[in-house]
């Protein structure tokens, strides 16, 4: 049977109240919030609970079912179903999007040198160089770099840049060969920006007068 919101839902709030009171979640012993872990269970109930997923896994490993959800429709080679599969892949960029959105918002939502806007274009670029150097430093690419941006509170010295722009900066000692040209497109895309602004705020008018007749 599906769960729906309305069965979920005590849970939800009895899962809140024990993390508000520092209680755990499945014996109900008060243990003090410090004491609780991130799915508000107490030490004792929190490694049992490891004991127990990991004796799952190797259960399921053994038999050649999925990891995560125990169906035999194992998707060949891996550890997981299809179905699971697909879970993982959106969730992951779920918050891929959600962790590149945050950083943009902080440096900047389009190129400094072009005005490219997509955010599936942009880039964050070390200032002053050694990007790579830094990623490999801290062995951290992609979304993982982002996240760490985000935990170390947005340092500074990063600038947004589209990767073509950031490909040129980084062969030509730091400067985008096309930046003059670039400059003049960047005022053309910020006019284009302009205009989408204004055309939003005039249809949302638009609708909510429609809504209010
Ligand atoms: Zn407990
Ligand atoms: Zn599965
Ligand atoms: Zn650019
Ligand atoms: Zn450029």
């Amino acid at each position: 049977m599906a769960t729906t919101n309305s069965q979920t839902k005590p849970f939800k709030d009895q899962y809140r109240h024990c993390k508000d009171t520092g209680t755990c979640y499945d014996c109900g012993k008060k243990v003090g919030k410090s004491n609780l872990n991130g799915s508000a269970k107490c030490p004792t109930c929190y490694s049992n609970h490891l004991k127990y997923s990991q004796a799952k896994r190797v259960m399921r490993h053994k038999n050649s079912l999925c990891h995560y959800c125990g169906s035999s429709n194992i998707v060949k080679g891996l550890k997981h179903c299809l179905k699971c599969g697909d879970k993982m892949k959106a969730f992951r960029k779920g918050y891929s999007q959600k962790v590149k959105r945050q950083v943009f918002a902080h440096y900047g939502l389009h190129c400094e040198c072009c005005g490219e806007d997509g955010i599936e274009f942009l880039t964050l670029d070390h200032i002053h160089g050694g990007g790579n150097d830094h990623r490999k430093e801290l062995g951290k690419a992609g979304t993982a770099f982002y996240t760490w941006i985000i935990k170390n509170n947005f340092p500074k010295g990063f600038r947004t840049l589209c990767h073509n722009c950031n490909f040129g900066c980084s062969n030509n000692g730091g400067a985008c060969p096309k930046a003059s040209e670039h400059s003049h497109i960047r005022g053309i895309r910020e006019t284009l920006r302009w205009n989408r602004t204004v055309g939003d705020i005039i249809n949302t008018g638009n609708k909510s007068i429609k809504e209010n007749q």
